[in-house]
């Protein structure tokens, strides 16, 4: 009878050790490690779960890495998922630059195959509705695998940082039109200088500066474009962004590229590193998934 009792309980604790506290112990493991070591997408209908800097991705589709209009960079970190919008996005704009002169997209990351957040590089692209793509067409033929891991993107900023350089060709702004005016698209990242060099151009000529609304300054992006597309309507748990402030951007952008903003600044000590994400901190459905993800 004794004896009995005392296996009961040992098989007991046994469950509770292998059940329940799953979920509790993938929440307390720093959430890149999980989603970057994920084997594949997460099953189920596709949907982008939080926002672009903490979320994640469900059914996300692949981009083939070389495709009639664009050859995918750096295979080895196997970031060519995205939600089937972004996929279809990315054809759509290697249509266009075809017809545009541009020639081949050289596509770099998106996400990872369940998003998340990545073990190195970006803290956006979690949500399967963000793509890099390079400021440089392909060259032809198409890149060994070899190369597309040793091949980088040059920049088209100058060294004085406010103005393009000789990489800067007039094929360029039509390429980055051709995306900022697919509807899906939310905003596009470059550098303060493309964004001064585009504003300049088209009122120059007069043109309908609208479109420019979307072309948005931020540091770096001298060597490739970041596109983000708008939340889809299929994932009601994505967070949006705000919209840009209204008009097309081209005074505010003068403030990136003053004497003080483009003096180097002393780097501040920050008192304690920052928190790596958890997790846990991240939306229920991506806890969830994280407990269900495959890992390589
Ligand atoms: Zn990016």
């Amino acid at each position: 009878m004794k004896a009995a009792g005392w296996i009961g309980v040992g098989i007991g604790a046994l469950v509770i050790a292998l059940g329940a506290p799953a979920q509790a112990q993938v929440d307390k493991r720093v959430a890149k490690e999980v989603f970057g070591r994920a084997a594949g997408p997460a099953a189920g209908q596709s949907r982008a779960f939080g926002g672009y800097a903490k979320g994640c991705l469900m059914g996300a589709a692949q981009l083939a890495a070389t495709g009639p209009g664009w050859q995918a960079m750096r295979l080895s970190r196997d970031r060519r998922y995205g939600h089937p919008a972004l996929i279809a996005f990315i054809k759509r704009l290697s249509v266009k630059a075809v017809k545009v002169g541009w020639g081949q997209l050289l596509v770099g990351d998106l996400a990872q195959a369940a998003g998340g957040p990545m073990l190195t590089g970006h803290a956006s692209h979690q949500i399967g509705l963000d793509a890099d793509i390079w400021l440089m067409p392909a060259p032809k033929p198409n890149l060994t695998r070899r190369d597309r891991e040793r091949l980088s993107a040059r920049s088209v900023v100058a060294a004085d940082r406010r103005s393009v350089n000789k990489r800067w060709t007039p094929v360029h702004p039509l390429l980055l039109r051709a995306a900022a005016d697919d509807a899906v698209v939310a905003r596009i990242f470059v550098n303060p200088a493309i964004k001064r060099k585009l504003c300049r151009e088209e009122r120059a000529a007069g043109a309908n500066t609208a479109w420019l609304r979307k072309i948005r300054p931020w540091w770096g992006h001298s060597a490739h474009f970041h596109v983000r597309l708008h939340c889809p309507a299929d994932s009601p748990g994505c967070t949006p962004q705000a919209p840009p402030p209204p008009g097309d951007g081209c005074d505010e952008v003068e403030k990136w590229l003053t004497d003080e903003a483009l003096a180097p600044k002393p780097r501040k000590k920050r008192r304690k590193p920052r928190r790596q994400l958890t997790v846990a901190d991240l939306p229920q459905a991506c806890r969830a998934i994280a407990e269900r993800l495959k890992r390589r």
